[in-house]
């Protein structure tokens, strides 16, 4: 990780300080990073700066993540796919614009053109490759760290208000980091750094339960997560010759499950555990597209394959993209399209 420049950090307590309307986004579909970033910046705005703050989401939290939302904060979230009047107002009367764990506003579907039109002071906290610097007014860009709540963490610290002492941070913007990380982690299980250990150690000296958040995470889920899991890995996983392994999750049996949005969250990973498989995607039909998530191991690029093919990008070893094809023709294409890729790229 780079030092946090003390001129954009000093830029950043500024604006917070000079705002009176402060709005909080991240990109659709929110994921544990995403949600664990925006609640942790919320708790942080409330308690150390005078402004109204809205977190403004173009999709609700995943189910599993509610437990970082509590009843005053419910007030606050605007959510454009429940009242898009609503969400857009939100953004156009905010002053300043805190983007977090994306790196450019289409990341935000429908709430894109507004950002675009909003003329507010904006600011990026975030850990992608290729971020969209013309956007922002003040960017912190690190893709070398865990995770945006990791980087959110460090920029919490450093700011006058907090003065690396990890007891001053709001509890609950504590629990939201140490949540952010964990997931975009895996638990601990990749893109772990240094910093990200010394991000947990110092968290937990805090007084964050860590037990707990695991309990909220990984022991809430229904049923049918774990049965539809079962269905994915016996009759739905495919390996190609190339050790491309992939899944394509129709609506159809989506329904069947009662799917909800996040119940998939970790599937794609699991074939690579197979020694031969290189690269993993899982593609989920929605109602207006396929999502396309993807994870490869060491020395195979996720996210150069997710740029070139799926519409899409994200970190090295975990991307992610979109295919706006019919579903029964998603597995040509992905057949076609993987070969490719690593016969022409990874040799
Ligand atoms: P996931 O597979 O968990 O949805 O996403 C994995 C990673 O890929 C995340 O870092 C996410 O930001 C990125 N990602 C997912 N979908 C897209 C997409 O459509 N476009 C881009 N640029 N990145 C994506
Ligand atoms: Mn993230």
């Amino acid at each position: 990780m780079q030092v946090i420049s003390p001129i954009d950090l000093n830029r950043l307590n500024e604006a917070i300080l000079a705002s009176s309307r402060t709005a909080i986004v991240t990109h659709m579909k929110p994921d544990g990073d995403a949600a664990g970033s925006v609640t942790a910046m919320y708790h942080f705005l409330k308690t150390y700066t005078t402004a109204s703050v809205t977190i403004i989401l173009n999709d609700p939290f995943q189910r599993v993540l509610n437990f970082l939302v509590d009843k005053d904060m419910r007030k606050d979230i605007s959510i454009y796919s429940e009242d898009n009047k609503a969400a857009a107002e939100a953004i156009a009367q905010a002053d300043t614009i805190i983007c977090l764990d994306f790196n450019a506003f289409h990341r935000t579907d429908n709430l894109c053109s507004h950002l675009e039109s909003s003329n507010a002071y904006k600011i990026l906290i975030d850990h992608h490759l290729f971020p969209d610097l013309g956007s922002f007014d003040i960017a912190f860009s690190e893709p070398e760290i865990s995770s945006a709540s990791e980087l959110l963490y460090h920029i919490l610290m450093s700011m006058p208000q907090i003065a690396q002492d990890a007891a001053k941070l709001p509890a609950a913007a504590a629990t939201s980091l140490m949540t952010g990380m964990t997931t975009d982690t895996n638990n601990f299980a990749n893109s772990v750094y240094p910093s990200t250990l010394t991000m947990a150690s110092t968290l937990l000296a805090a007084g964050v339960d860590r037990d707990y958040i695991l309990h909220c995470l990984y022991n809430q889920y229904g049923e049918n997560r774990l049965r539809l899991m079962g269905h994915m890995m016996k009759d739905l996983l495919k390996i190609t010759e190339d050790g491309v392994a992939y899944i394509i999750l129709n609506l159809k049996t989506q329904r069947e499950y009662r799917i909800q949005d996040g119940d998939t969250e970790g599937f794609v990973n699991m074939p690579l555990s197979i020694a031969d498989v290189r690269m993993s995607l899982l593609l989920k039909e929605d109602t207006d597209r396929i999502r396309v998530s993807i994870r490869s191991k060491k020395g195979t690029s996720a996210n150069r394959c997710a740029r070139m093919y799926f519409n899409g990008g994200g970190h090295e070893n975990a991307a992610g993209g979109r295919l706006s094809i019919p579903v029964e023709e998603v597995e040509e294409y992905v057949k076609k399209h993987t070969h490719l890729y690593l016969t022409e790229n990874e040799g």
